[in-house]
């Protein structure tokens, strides 16, 4: 890190991206593999982009183990133009869809869902201000849903699912934004799992989508054009210009987390790195997380003093001290720290003894 002045960046995203895989785009700059030119200058149609794609794609389909019946795609539009396109694409079947709401960004797809069919929430931990996520049994679940939807890690609020939900027949469908390739997924479980890239993936303009085949092509009919599934499987995301240079940043990365002992490996060490932080905070004096615990994120940890003056002190500290972006989200206020995958343990480390050193301090 010293070597390029860089900080540790807490930021929600877009936020840290592995220093080898920005070395490498950095080295590759001016002349990507003899072609003579960049990434971002390249054809899509070309074969050396063609190439780049197809690696980018196989290496995720081996990194995730998705089932042979399911399609990568990689698209645009954000994790939030998902918000439209699955019911667009998905809610046709029945007409109606159930929503776990555990956050900002379940709601809002909540909430754009209703635009399209007969929505049912099946859960919300809104009671408590999106401190908890819904135990199964807790689960009002709809036999005749199109799709069962929720959002595995809530960024904003920092609790996670621990569990993957039990719903029969009615396909699951999550937004893994937040915190795809830091566990294992069993995907063969999901019917369709998206994940916008800037925060575990790739920088901002590449959303992923991992959808299973017999799911597509029943999309409503008025869907546009550009939001149907069945077109990009058609084209292979290539109906248009795909997003060329966050995907071969995106294959720059899986080969980083390759390097990392792959998922698995991923999934120990950001359990050890949000442990410590954990620890660290319920050991405090002054600090409390404001997850409940058995939902806490493993990627966002939301803490507070309690007192706004002290937590805006603390920010105004840490900023000094060489981090940044620990401010929490408006919503809940406090402190956040999003230490994803590329958040190196020395990143964490530091924090913890800044957080000790604060706690003894004041
Ligand atoms: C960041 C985030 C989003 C929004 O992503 P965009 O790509 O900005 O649309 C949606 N869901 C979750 C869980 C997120 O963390």
């Amino acid at each position: 890190m010293a070597a390029y002045d860089r900080i540790f960046n807490f930021s929600a995203g877009p936020s840290m991206l592995p220093v080898s895989a920005l070395e490498r785009a950095a080295k590759e700059m001016m002349n990507y593999g003899g072609s003579g030119m960049s990434v971002m200058e390249m054809s899509h149609r070309s074969k050396a982009f063609q190439q780049i794609f197809d690696d980018t794609q196989a290496k995720l389909r081996r990194l995730m183990n998705v089932p042979e019946n399911y399609k990568i795609l990689f698209l645009q539009t954000g994790a939030s133009g998902q918000f439209s396109m699955v019911p667009l694409n998905l809610i046709g079947k029945t007409g109606k869809a159930d929503y776990a709401v555990t956050g900002n960004f379940a709601s809002i797809a909540c909430k754009e869902a209703k635009k399209y069919g007969e929505i049912h929430v099946a859960a919300s931990s809104e009671d408590q201000n999106f401190t908890y996520i819904p135990a199964q049994d807790q689960l009002q679940l709809s036999p005749d849903a199109s799709y069962f939807y929720y959002c595995a890690n809530n960024t904003i609020y920092g609790t996670e699912w621990q569990y993957i939900p039990e719903t029969g027949d009615v396909p699951l469908v999550c937004d893994m934004s937040s915190d795809i390739l830091s566990r294992q997924v069993d995907v063969s479980k999901y019917g369709l799992i998206f994940a916008g890239a800037q925060k575990n993936m790739a920088p901002a303009g590449l959303t992923v989508v991992i959808i299973r085949e017999d799911l597509a092509g029943h999309e409503l009919p008025y869907t546009p054009l550009m939001m149907n599934y069945q077109t990009m499987i058609d084209k292979d995301s290539m109906y248009n210009t795909p997003p060329c240079w966050c995907i071969y940043m995106l294959g720059l990365v899986l080969d980083w987390l390759e390097e990392q002992g792959g998922v698995p490996g991923m999934e120990r060490i950001k359990h050890q790195k949000a442990q410590m932080l954990y620890d660290v905070i319920d050991s405090s004096r002054l600090f409390t997380a404001a997850a409940q615990p058995g939902s806490r994120s493993d990627m966002n940890v939301t803490f507070r003093t309690g007192n706004e003056e002290l937590d805006a002190k603390f920010v105004a500290e840490s900023v000094k001290a060489g981090f940044s972006n620990l401010k929490g989200h408006r919503k809940v206020g406090g402190m956040r720290a999003s230490i994803y995958n590329a958040m190196p343990m020395e990143g964490v480390e530091k924090l913890c003894d800044f957080i000790r050193a604060f706690d003894k301090n004041n």
